[in-house]
C-alpha cells in the first residue's frame, strides 16, 4: 500500500513542478513576441504563476485530506460510527460519510479560495466584497452538495441492487444526469448567480438584427442571445454556449461587450459570437455528454474492480463493495482519475474549440478582426500567452492564444493564395 501512496505523491509533485516551472516551447515564445508586448507576456506569466501556486496548494490539501482519511484507517472508523449513529441505516450512513468528507475538504479549501479572491483583487480583476463572494460560495456549494448527494445515493443503490451490471447502468444514469443538468443549468441554476437580459433589451439592442443575420448565415436557430451581468463578479470577459434542446442559448458577458465594442463597430463581438455558434453547429454539448458517458463507464468498471479487491483488506476492510467506508476512496479516485484522464479530456475540448474557431473564421471571413479579438481577450484576462507543453496537456481546455492566432493567419494566407 505504501508504494501506491508514494507513486501518487510522485505523480502529483511531478505534475506540479512541470506545469508550473517548465519553460514554454521556443515557437510559442517567438509567436507570442510578435503579437504581444513584453509587458503583456510578463504580466500574464506572473499572474498565471501566482494562480498556479494557489491552485496547487488547494489541490494538494484536498488530496492530503482524502488520502489521509482513506489510508490512515479513519474511513473504516468513520463508516462504523456513522452506521452506529444511523442505527444501521446503510444509505443514510453512505450520505453521512460523504457529507463529513465534503466538509473536511471544504475546511481546507476555504482559506485557499479566500487567498485566490485576494489575489484577484490585487490584480484588479475584481472589486467584490468578501461577504458577497462568501454568500455565492455557500449557494454554489449547497447546490453541488445536493447534486453530489443524489449521485452518491444513486450509485450506491445500483452497487447494492445490481452488483454485476452496475457500472453500465451507472454510466447510462450519468449520461441522463448530464442531459438533465445541461437542460436546467441555463434556466434554473445560472439565474441564481447572475441576471440574464435578452440582448435586445440592453444598451446593445441595436445588435439584434446583425446577430439574427449572422445566425441565419450560420444555420443555427438561435432565438436567445443573453447578456449576463458578469461585472458583478469581476472584470473577466467571456462568452459561452449553454443548454440542451429547447434551453440552448448563447450568453455574452457584459464585460466582453464593453471591452470589444468600439463605438458601434461590432466585428470583434461578431467573431466571438460566431465561435459560440460553431459550438452549436457541431452539437458539442451532446457530443461532450456522450464522450463523458464512455469515460464514466471505464471509470466505473475500474472502481468496481478496486472495491471488490478491497473487501476484507486493509486499510478499509470493506464488508462489501457498497460498504460506506468506500465513500472517501471513491471521492479520492474521482480526483485522481480526473487528473489521469485530463490529457484526453483536454485534447477533446481543444479540438472542439478549434472546430468552433474554424466556423467563426469561415462565417465572418475577417481573420484580422479574429486576431484582434484574441489579443484583446488574452490581454483583458491577463492570460499566460506562453504556456508550457505540460500545462497545455494537463490543464488547457482551449488552445493557446498564439495557436488560435496562427490558425487565423493560415486561413488568411490560403484565402489570399486562392484569390
Ligand atoms: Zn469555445
Amino acid at each position: 500500500m505504501r508504494w501506491i501512496v508514494l507513486a501518487g505523491l510522485a505523480f502529483f509533485l511531478a505534475l506540479f513542478a512541470l506545469t508550473t516551472f517548465a519553460p514554454a516551447d521556443a515557437d510559442i515564445e517567438a509567436q507570442a513576441r510578435t503579437h504581444f508586448s513584453t509587458t503583456d507576456i510578463e504580466r500574464g506569466r506572473e499572474f498565471s504563476f501566482q494562480r498556479r501556486l494557489l491552485f496547487w496548494t488547494g489541490t494538494f490539501l484536498q488530496l492530503a485530506v482524502l488520502a489521509g482519511i482513506v489510508f490512515s484507517g479513519l474511513a473504516r472508523k468513520l463508516a462504523d460510527s456513522c452506521l452506529t449513529w444511523t442505527r444501521g441505516r446503510w444509505l443514510l450512513a453512505v450520505l453521512l460519510v460523504g457529507a463529513v468528507c465534503y466538509l473536511a475538504e471544504e475546511a481546507v479549501a476555504l482559506p485557499v479560495a479566500l487567498a485566490r479572491l485576494e489575489n484577484l483583487r490585487a490584480w484588479g480583476m475584481t472589486r467584490r466584497s468578501t461577504s458577497d463572494w462568501l454568500l455565492e460560495r455557500c449557494l454554489s456549494h449547497g447546490l453541488s452538495a445536493v447534486a453530489e448527494g443524489i449521485v452518491l445515493v444513486g450509485l450506491y443503490l445500483l452497487m447494492r441492487c445490481v452488483p454485476r451490471a452496475w457500472p453500465v447502468l451507472a454510466a447510462l444514469g450519468g449520461m441522463a444526469v448530464g442531459v438533465v443538468f445541461a437542460l436546467i443549468l441555463p434556466i434554473w441554476i445560472a439565474p441564481l448567480f447572475n441576471t440574464f437580459t435578452p440582448l435586445e433589451k440592453t444598451e446593445w439592442g441595436y445588435l439584434r438584427e446583425p446577430v439574427a443575420e449572422l445566425a441565419r448565415r450560420g444555420g443555427v436557430p438561435v432565438d436567445e442571445i443573453l447578456v449576463m451581468d458578469a461585472s458583478r463578479q469581476g472584470s473577466h470577459t467571456n462568452a459561452y454556449f449553454t443548454g440542451f434542446g429547447g434551453t440552448r442559448r448563447i450568453v455574452l458577458y457584459d464585460t466582453l461587450l464593453r471591452q470589444h465594442m468600439k463605438a458601434k463597430d461590432w466585428r470583434e463581438v461578431e467573431v466571438i459570437l460566431a465561435h459560440e455558434m460553431g459550438h452549436w453547429q457541431h452539437d458539442h454539448i451532446v457530443t461532450g455528454i456522450m464522450i463523458g458517458g464512455v469515460a464514466a463507464l471505464a471509470g466505473f468498471c475500474l472502481l468496481s474492480w478496486i472495491l471488490q479487491r478491497l473487501v476484507g483488506r486493509p486499510p478499509l476492510r470493506l464488508t462489501s463493495p457498497h460498504d460506506p467506508a468506500g465513500v472517501p476512496l471513491l471521492m479520492l479516485l474521482v480526483v485522481v482519475g480526473t487528473w489521469l484522464a485530463a490529457p484526453v479530456g483536454n485534447a477533446i475540448s481543444r479540438h472542439f474549440e478549434r472546430q468552433a474557431d474554424l466556423v467563426s473564421l469561415e462565417m465572418t471571413r475577417n481573420p484580422e478582426i479574429f486576431i484582434d479579438a484574441e489579443i484583446r481577450l488574452a490581454r483583458d484576462n491577463i492570460s499566460n500567452v506562453t504556456p508550457n507543453r505540460w500545462s497545455i496537456l494537463f490543464m488547457a481546455t482551449h488552445p493557446p492564444a498564439v495557436e488560435r492566432i496562427r490558425m487565423a493567419e493560415d486561413g488568411k494566407k490560403s484565402s489570399e493564395a486562392g484569390r
